[in-house]
């Protein structure tokens, strides 16, 4: 534009779409937001002056032609007409007060935004505590991590990643798995890649050569739905040949024998047949780890999202545990987070049905208690449902109202076809989000919310680092924060809320929450952020968890013998194919934001398959061919990629499309028995040339 940059307004603030956490300055001229420049470089501390294609240019969406800008409500005919606050609200405190009063709060539920502030997420799980009377509060790290956070807090004590971003760096070497990391967290495959350069090793385990694997110095294809089996056997390996760090093993964990033992299992002959990875390659990535000084384990969701994605997360804390790789620098395992604010607004702050912020129990009656003196509210000390049992237990009436905060779950949940025949029947649905999206369709009242760049408050990334979301232009129309929407409707429902900014409520969360102890916004604003757990206003905040000791009654590691175990579903002659699901670079979850970049919706428009060449040719179906894909749950039309980044026996669909909404296709029965996560990573399918209709 014509105007000089110190005549624009402009905050530095932390990035809205993916958990690496980058900070930069926003320029916004009244609504339009111009451009992301670097900001000083000790405020940014996990990415410096980089940033991916999302965090510069991602916000056509804000003024987007369908942002919601007033309430919606159903008018006599069911169609929906914009509505005053008032009105709305109204509407709302009648819905879901009506069926509070007739079956009780336990038949509401409430799905949390990871997108949302820290804040925002703490009142979240307030709401649904205080305000309905339910514990059936949870958020998207169902679908993604949530098996992530329950292996890990059974072996180590905490669900998250026990590095900084930095070991990535300074690791002799780093092995990744079920992690596409350059399109999905393109800022620490940067940093990784650059470690590689220096001579780091970089072992890829993965069903699709994705790109990082170009970077590796081994890649190795393996099947999937068996993680486990080959993470067991280079622990095997490690074991058996005395390449284990004996004195960690011996003073910094319990439960070696019984994993010495568990692994016995996984010989040579049995791991190639099962996971197709030859024993070769177990024996050098074995070697390369054992010899390595400093190793990270990295992992997305090809670990995580499988009906035993705990026990695959809990082999890889084995693996590193006995190697003694955890609590020093370039040591560690690192979980990548995939929402902007999934680590805090998913998990910290407890909008979950078994825990309250900090992860503490709701089911322990003396934290109960402290919780109900706080909030002064009765609260139940049973779980509440998770995300996925929510929908199956619509299926019985045992819910029959819901509020969906910022969350597509007609687009994300597994089997969509079951969730959205959910959504129409419940009695009484609100969702509040920046747009009507598929799952608004279904919705009895809209509330506008506003995004990241209206708002102020604190995301907190994929290592443990707390940091300022600073408004850089007024919320667009009559949205408005989330904060601002729940004090409202808490207020109408017989409370008495009164904050007056987010700094306030995070006062609320540091005396209620151990961890946050000392996060205030303050310090955050001062420090450039702040890593938990932080237990007072002096603590300087933790770099890498386990320096010292676990966070476990004996401060010890808890190693887990873990056995073999099937995905729920595998291929036969009917489907003879395993479907995984991802994402691609330039494209973020179901595409409620980057639908809407006219930039972005260039690279990669519309769906896709994968399709291994020999497979294709079997079929005869070339690059662009339209393709039918059905699994028991449904079926799908979508375009033929031909490539061998996949093997012969799988296929590869992207998350981000409502036209096809590969979750047509997933099963949302099978579910990990400790996380609840969903086997979004394998679905046995067949696929046929689209003859058309
Ligand atoms: Fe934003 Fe993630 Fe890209 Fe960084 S890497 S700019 S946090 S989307």
């Amino acid at each position: 534009g014509d105007k000089r940059l110190e005549e624009l307004n402009v905050a530095d603030t932390t990035c809205g779409y993916c958990a690496v956490g980058c900070r930069f300055d926003l320029y916004s001229d009244g609504e339009e937001i111009l451009a992301a420049r670097p900001t000083e470089a000790e405020d940014a501390p996990v990415n410096g002056i980089s940033t991916c294609v999302k965090g510069k240019f991602g916000y056509d969406f804000v003024n987007s032609d369908d942002r919601l800008t007033t309430p919606l409500v159903r008018d006599e005919r069911g169609e929906f007409r914009e509505a005053t606050w008032d009105e709305a609200l109204s509407r709302v405190v009648e819905g879901l007060g009506s069926i509070q009063e007739e079956h009780g709060g336990e038949a509401l539920s409430v799905i949390a935004s990871s997108k949302a502030t820290n804040e925002e997420n703490y009142l979240m799980g307030k709401f649904a505590r205080q305000v309905l009377g339910t514990n059936s509060v949870d958020n998207c790290n169902r679908l993604c991590h949530s098996s992530t956070v329950a292996g890990l807090a059974k072996t180590y004590g905490y669900g998250a990643a026990s590095i900084s971003t930095d070991d990535l760096e300074i690791a002799d070497c780093v092995l990744l798995t079920g992690s596409n990391t350059t399109e999905a967290h393109p800022v620490l495959a940067t940093r990784i890649k650059q470690n590689v350069r220096d001579g780091a090793d970089l072992l890829v385990f993965d069903p699709r050569e994705v790109q990082i694997a170009e970077y590796a110095t081994q890649y190795t294809r393996v099947n999937p739905g068996y993680d486990a089996v080959w993470i067991n056997a280079i622990t095997r390996h490690i074991v058996n040949n005395d390449l284990y760090d004996e004195a960690f093993v011996e003073e910094r964990t319990t439960g070696f024998e019984a994993v010495r033992e568990a692994v016995q299992e996984f010989t040579p002959e049995r791991v190639e047949e099962v996971t197709g990875v030859p024993h070769e390659e177990i024996v050098s990535a074995a070697e390369t780890i054992a010899d390595a000084d400093r190793c990270v384990f990295g992992w997305t969701l090809g670990l995580t999202e499988h009906s035993h994605g705990t026990e695959n997360v809990m082999a890889m804390a084995n693996l590193a545990a006995v190697t003694g790789n955890l609590g020093k620098p370039g040591t560690g395992v690192s979980p990548f987070r995939g929402q902007n604010n999934v680590q805090g607004g998913g998990g910290d702050m407890g909008p979950l049905p078994d825990n309250f912020p900090g992860y503490q129990d709701i089911a322990d009656d003396e934290i109960r208690a402290k919780f109900e003196e706080a909030w002064e509210c009765e609260i139940s000390p049973e779980y509440g449902y998770y995300t996925t049992q929510m929908f199956l237990a619509a299926d019985d009436d045992d819910l029959r109202g819901m509020y969906i905060i910022g969350e597509n779950a007609a687009l994300s949940e597994p089997g969509v076809n079951h969730a959205e025949d959910i959504l129409e029947e419940l009695e009484f649905l609100v969702v509040q989000d920046l747009f009507v999206n598929e799952t608004a369709q279904y919705a009895d009242v809209v509330l506008p919310a506003c995004s990241f760049v209206e708002k102020t408050g604190t995301f907190t990334n994929t290592d443990r680092t707390v940091q300022m979301v600073n408004e850089v232009m007024e919320p667009k129309g009559d949205s408005q924060p989330d904060w601002e929407i729940l004090q409202a409707l808490a207020n109408r429902m017989g409370r008495e809320w009164s904050y007056d900014s987010t700094a306030e409520i995070m006062e609320e969360v540091n005396s209620l929450t151990p961890l946050y102890g000392g996060v205030t916004h303050d310090r955050v604003e001062s420090e450039g952020g702040l890593q938990w757990p932080c237990w007072d206003e002096d603590h300087p905040g933790t770099e890498r968890l386990y320096a010292d000791a676990f966070n476990t009654d004996d401060g010890k590691a808890h190693l887990q013998a873990v056995g073999y175990s099937e995905p729920a579903e595998t291929p036969d002659e009917e489907y003879p194919f395993t479907l995984t699901t991802g994402r691609v670079l330039y494209q973020y979850h179901t595409g409620t934001m980057t639908h809407r970049e006219e930039g972005i919706m260039q690279y990669t428009p519309s769906d896709f398959i994968e399709i291994n060449p020999d497979t294709a040719a079997n079929y005869g179906i070339e690059s662009g061919d339209m393709v039918r894909v059905t699994s028991r749950r449904g079926e799908i039309v979508v375009s033929a990629q031909v490539t061998d980044r996949v093997g012969p026996e799988s296929v590869f669909i992207p998350i981000h499309f409502a036209e096809s909404a590969v979750n047509r296709l997933t099963d949302e029965e099978h579910l990990d028995p400790a996380a609840a996560t969903p086997e979004f990573k394998v679905s046995a399918v067949r696929i046929a040339p689209d003859e058309g209709d």
